[in-house]
């Protein structure tokens, strides 16, 4: 097979050997690629930049004896187009962007291409690179991926009776959200009030739009900043009528000044929390940083 020219994220970086590393990328064209880089170590005259590191942005040219999955790819070229130095400006911002990186790579398939997925994931990166909340862009982007790999839950009512009002739990097993008359004899939930499902439908609506019209190369524009809409609204035109128990839940609950930022608002953390429990749920476990984004996630008593 001649060499393949495209572009791509790093996903993963595995240093191999003195001068070599094995590199896991997200192209655009052919989804997720395992590559070896031989000699990426040796800073001069290789065609690659001294090491490649995690989360560039690039054009890549590798050859391959066939795409099938854990087979790897041999990179010949690299040429970086994006360094985003903004993410190590800040903890907050690696961090999100190790997340997004990370849960790519557990719920895509090599060889198996997603270009509006990979401009979902140059947007995010390029997104995370300047903004000073890490959040809302990366539940825009659980969303994205979500929906690209066909898990995305149902929001809109009870997956058990098809109720439309009433909505209090998520559950993962059951794709979808339970009403408060069916939640009981669930085991497997995850509480979700209702500011945090609002937040859920006006995303799902954004990445909607946004798949609808498709950047042409996210890479070429990625020196104008992506266009995330506004925070979502707290109340969704059409939403159902809440229970008495709507207010309650991740709305009431405080972040209480940890070491998460504590700017984020309630309903995007709850919409954070809940996909990132789903996604959890598809790749067996959570991912490494989700706590660090996360400001309730359960956190040991000191004693
Ligand atoms: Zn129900």
């Amino acid at each position: 097979m001649p060499p393949v020219a495209d572009t791509a994220v790093v996903l993963t970086r595995v240093d191999y050997s003195e001068t070599s590393q094995v590199l896991v990328f997200f192209t655009r064209g052919h989804g997720k690629v395992r590559a070896i880089a031989k000699g990426a170590k040796r800073s001069t005259k290789t065609r690659f930049m001294p090491g490649i590191d995690l989360l560039e942005s690039g054009r890549l040219v590798f050859s391959t004896r066939q795409e099938r999955s854990e087979t790897l790819a041999t990179l010949t070229e690299w040429k970086q187009t994006a360094g985003l130095p903004g993410l190590r400006e800040r903890l907050d911002r690696l961090y999100a962007a190790q997340y997004v990186a990370e849960v790519t790579a557990h719920l895509t398939e090599d060889w198996d291409p997603h270009p509006g997925l990979f401009d979902a994931l140059a947007a995010v990166l390029a997104e995370l690179n300047r903004s000073q909340t890490v959040l809302p862009a990366v539940v825009e982007f659980q969303a994205a991926l979500l929906m690209e790999v066909g898990s995305w839950p149902r929001f809109d009512a009870c997956v058990s009776c098809g109720r439309v009002g009433d909505l209090t739990y998520f559950s993962s097993f059951e794709g979808g959200m339970i009403c408060r008359h069916c939640e009981p004899g669930r085991v497997e939930k995850y509480e979700l009030a209702a500011p945090g499902l609002d937040w859920l439908r006006a995303v799902e609506g954004a990445v909607h739009s946004r798949v609808a019209a498709p950047a042409e190369d996210a890479f070429e524009t990625a020196e104008t900043p992506p266009s995330f809409p506004a925070p979502p609204p707290r109340s969704v035109a059409g939403a159902p009528a809440r229970g008495p128990q709507g207010g309650g839940g991740d709305a009431g609950h405080q972040p209480g000044g940890g070491a998460t930022p504590s700017r984020e608002p309630m309903p995007v953390c709850a919409a954070f929390g809940v996909l990132n429990y789903h996604i959890s749920h598809l790749m067996g476990r959570a991912p490494l940083l989700a706590a660090r984004l996360l400001p309730r996630a359960p956190r040991r008593p000191r004693s």
